[in-house]
Order: structure tokens, then sequence, then C-alpha cells
């Protein structure tokens, strides 16, 4: 099944008089249980069509079907509701909140959906444990590691079972064992039948992926689809 289409994405960024073409013409279509890998340059505009597929951002034109709606022309109110239930941010900065504990931040997601409090507090604990980091659900997320932060991230963004997840360089801040980790969890995920899509800079890590996408200077270079890895 189809989850994503683009048509001739564009996206021009406007800072005062200065117009600075990034997006120029993407096609791509993404079926329910890929793990996708992007690649390519600094620059070459990975994080704009990122966000654009995430709903956090509007394409300048093009048409993007998102699970059979076209939310090129969807309202605020409705792009925010799809970020919400059907799609877990994972960032390279983690984007964690330092002054809540780990805890209460995998609960954040779950509390802007009016999940009674006992029930976010299970389930929050339950993802936790299944990312390995219960331990820490009463630190602050400046108190634990790099890696426990990324997998305490990965528990935040599936509070509201997403099908969809976009990890944007999710190992860029990890060292190896970690980045084994996190790429052993986000595997499992894929293999429960979410569909990825991930920036990368790590050849090593596409080993996980069935689709390697690269990309430079706004444009999809090469789509080659090898073999689902086990
Ligand atoms: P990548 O993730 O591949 O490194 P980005 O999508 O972050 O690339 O950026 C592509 C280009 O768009 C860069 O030149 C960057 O400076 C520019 N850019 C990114 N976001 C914005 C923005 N919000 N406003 C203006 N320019 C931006
Ligand atoms: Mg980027």
């Amino acid at each position: 099944m189809r989850v994503i289409s683009l048509s001739d994405i564009r996206k021009t960024y406007i800072t005062g008089d200065v117009e600075l073409p990034v997006l120029k013409g993407i096609n791509l279509s993404i079926d329910s249980g890929d793990f996708l890998a992007l690649m390519g340059p600094s620059g070459s505009g990975k994080s704009t069509l990122m966000n654009i597929i995430g709903c956090l951002d509007r394409p300048t034109a093009g048409t993007y079907i998102l699970l059979d709606r076209d939310v090129s022309r969807a309202s605020e109110e409705e792009l925010a509701m799809i970020r919400r239930d059907r799609i877990g941010f994972i960032f390279q900065a983690f984007n964690l909140i330092g002054r809540i504990s780990v805890l209460k931040n995998v609960e954040l997601p779950m509390m802007l959906k009016g999940m009674p409090r006992d029930e976010r507090r299970d389930r929050a604990l339950e993802l936790l444990k299944s990312v390995g980091v219960a331990h820490r659900a009463d630190f602050s997320p400046l108190n634990i590691s790099g890696g426990e932060r990324q997998r305490v991230a990965i528990a935040r963004a599936l509070a509201n079972n997403p099908e969809i997840i976009i990890a944007d360089e999710p190992t860029g801040n990890l060292d190896l064992k970690s980045t084994e980790e996190v790429m052993d969890i986000l595997s499992g995920l894929n293999r429960e039948g979410r569909t990825i899509i991930m920036v990368t800079h790590n050849p090593e890590i596409t080993k996980y992926c069935n689709r390697v996408i690269g990309m430079r200077d706004g444009r999809i270079l090469d789509q080659s689809s090898m073999e689902e890895s086990s």
C-alpha cells in the first residue's frame, strides 16, 4: 500500500528579497513497510524534504498525498492532527525537554491528546521498557547518555502509535555502540510494519533499509531498491 506520494514537489525559501530554491521537483513514492534511507551532501535539501513529508512545513508547489489525503491542500488543523496521530519524529539533537523527567517527556504527546494520567503513565513506562531505558524514567534527559536520550526520543515518537516514523540523522550524535542499539530498535519497529524514512550520512547503517535514495542539489539522484535485509 502506498503511504506517501510526492509529485514535482518544490520548495523555495524567501528571506527578504532573496529567493533560495531548495527542492527542485521531487518525485517519490513510499510504500507501507518501507525503511528508506535518504543520503546526500549537507545543504542538498534533505531536512527540508523531511519537514515537508512530516507536515512540519508545506511545499511551495507540487502535490503531496499522505495516507490517501492531499496534504498539500490541507488546513493547519488537519496537519497538526496528522503530525500528532500518524507520524513519529526523531531528530539528531534529540529535542527532549531538559527540565522535566524522561517519563514526562514520553507522556507529553499522550497528554496533548487527552489520555488519562494513569493510562499515559503506564504506556510511557512500557515504551521506555521496550527501548531499554525504564531505569532512567525519573532522570532529567540532561543526565543520561546520548544513546539513552535517543532511545527516550524513540519512546516519545511512539507515544501515539504512529504508522510512519521520520528520523533526521537519528545516529548523527551517537557512538558506534549506541548507533547499533538505535538501529536495532528502528529495525524492529520496521519489522512490526511501521514505515520509516531516515536521513543519514552513515553508509554502514543503510544495511537496515530496503531502499536507499540519493539526493543532490534539490533533486533525487537514483532510486535503487535492494533486497530487504534480514
Ligand atoms: P540538508 O538537510 O540536506 O543539509 P537543508 O534542507 O537543511 O539541507 O537545507 C537546504 C538549504 O536550504 C540550505 O542552503 C539551507 O541553508 C537552506 N534552508 C534550510 N532551512 C531554511 C529556512 N527555514 N529558511 C531559509 N533557508 C533555509
Ligand atoms: Mg539536514
